[in-house]
């Protein structure tokens, strides 16, 4: 029997159950089809996660054999025709959640099912089906945390045992090459990147392992500091599914027996329950992408500020957190969670530029991106999201800096222009003596800008905004 395993953000060979379906019933076409004609355009896969599939890809491939068939086009077209070229009895892949897949899979089935080929899928991604869980009352979950005990209540008897990699018959077929879907940025924006990150199972494998021998013991404190680098930076491998949040769990199990480590590991665990919540929110509302959860906000007045939004993307706002912020985004594809939230809601509420905007910088320039994610974390900044930050929570850029960023160390790194400032001024060179910044050779509005906009000023203009909408509404 011949079985087609249709690879897509589940780059990996163990703990992979289309895979070792499809390697019990003999032999395996290996396949990944980049599909730009499926999901809608604003939805298509931005250019640094382009990067990180490139790399991804190519890992998978070389631990295939070279076995791995590239194609591209739709895949509900592609793959029935490629079952039919290579006489394939059955197709095997891993769920995916976005509205669009989810489209795509079931024109995927039912042309597979009218070519008498036999179809199966999987849960590859995530510890729960979205839908699985569910309110006492069947309802869906609107708020993390019950969302999130229902999900620990069920854990112990969850299969949460990852396999390891199938012994695999692959089948050799002409297909495009990996360089034949130009995936890497065209303008040499990514290079350096492979210093910083290894996409691919190995890399994901040795980033967790790294993180368990050096990083976990420090993670519920170090997790909120910027410069700690002390969080997993599994974001993009989990994204590509590179490794799965059962290996993660699994490799997490005996680690609680460490000094200290029952906490950080519990403030993990957390995390990825937000990554499993935030599908779960996606499938149960599946525009979260693109519509205000909370509905009052389509009234909100946003501003349609091209220069502020310009600014913002380059990192020249005045305030150094959110400019490191976008800084070290731009340079490695990668921003700390703490500065995203600042970041964001710095767009959001200090420019009061739609987050949708925001959402669409990080799409394409984050090597993370994932549209669940990055969906629900920009709608919980901008308080229109299902369990968000309340909207009168304006995070003060500043006083983030002071409390996260004490010593400077993060701004200095990435503004490098403001490094000589003294700690007390490091945050708000704007607050220093003349003489301070002259020492410091900070020349403000030519060196580094002024403030793009006055805190008060701005946190005022957008409560104003939003009592508005929550009167009307
Ligand atoms: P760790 O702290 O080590 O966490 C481990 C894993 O848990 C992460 O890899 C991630 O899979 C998951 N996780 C952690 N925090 C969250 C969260 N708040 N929501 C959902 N899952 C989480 N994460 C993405 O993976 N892709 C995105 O596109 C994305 N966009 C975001 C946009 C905004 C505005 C905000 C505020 C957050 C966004 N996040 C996104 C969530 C979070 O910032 C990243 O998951 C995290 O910074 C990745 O670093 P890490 O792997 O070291 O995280």
């Amino acid at each position: 029997m011949k079985t087609i395993v249709w690879f897509r953000q589940d780059l990996r060979l163990a703990d992979n159950p289309a895979l070792n379906w499809a390697a019990e019933r003999g032999d395996v076409v290996p396949v990944y089809v980049l599909d730009d004609d499926t999901p809608p355009p604003a939805l298509r896969m931005g250019a640094a996660s382009r990067w990180w599939l490139y790399h991804s890809l190519a890992a998978l491939n070389a631990s295939l054999g070279g076995k791995l068939v590239f194609r591209r086009g739709k895949a509900a077209d592609v793959i029935p025709a490629l079952a039919a070229e290579v006489g394939a009895d059955a197709v095997a892949f891993n769920r995916a959640y976005e509205e669009w897949n989810i489209k795509g899979d079931k024109a995927l089935k039912e042309a597979l099912g009218k070519a008498g080929v036999t179809v199966e899928s999987f849960n590859g991604a995530l510890l729960f089906e979205p839908w699985e869980i569910k309110t006492k009352m069947g309802g869906d979950y609107k708020v993390f945390t019950p969302f999130w005990a229902e999900c620990e209540r069920r854990l112990p008897t969850a299969n949460i045992q990852p396999t390891e990699a199938p012994k695999l018959n692959l089948l050799g077929v002409m297909g495009d090459s990996l360089d034949s879907l130009h995936l890497l940025p065209p303008k040499p924006w990514a290079d350096g990147w492979l210093e910083l990150w290894t996409p691919g199972e190995a890399g994901a494998e040795a980033r967790l392992d790294e993180f368990l021998a050096t990083g976990l013991s420090n993670y519920a404190n170090g997790r909120n500091v910027p410069n700690a680098e002390a969080t997993t930076r599994l974001s993009a491998h989990l994204h590509f599914g590179e490794i799965s949040p059962r290996q993660v769990f699994a490799a997490l199990a005996g680690q609680s027996l460490i000094k200290g480590g029952g906490h950080n590991v519990d403030t993990l665990k957390r995390e990825l329950g937000w990554r499993e919540f935030c599908n779960h929110l996606i499938y149960t509302f599946p525009k979260m992408a693109i519509q205000n959860w909370r509905e009052e906000f389509n009234h909100y007045p946003w501003q349609a500020d091209e220069e502020g939004y310009d600014l913002w993307q380059k990192g020249q706002t005045g305030y150094p957190l959110v400019d490191a912020g976008m800084r070290e985004l731009w340079a490695t594809g990668y921003m700390h969670n703490r500065v995203r939230m600042v970041a964001a809601s710095f767009l959001i509420k200090h420019l009061r530029i739609d987050w949708r905007n925001g959402e669409k910088w990080f799409w394409d320039t984050l090597v993370d991106a994932d549209l669940a994610n990055n969906a629900c974390g920009w709608q919980w900044v901008a308080g229109s999201g299902a369990d968000a930050a309340p909207y009168f929570r304006i995070f003060n850029p500043v006083e983030q800096g002071k409390k996260f960023d004490p010593d400077g160390a993060y701004v200095r790194k990435w503004c490098p222009e403001l490094k000589d400032l003294p700690d007390a001024f490091i945050h708000a060179p704007w607050t220093a003596p003349e003489h301070i910044l002259r020492q410091a050779g900070v020349k403000l509005g030519d060196s580094y800008p002024g403030p793009l906009v006055d805190h008060q000023q701005a946190r005022e203009a957008a409560l104003h905004g939003y009592r508005k909408i929550a009167r009307q509404h």
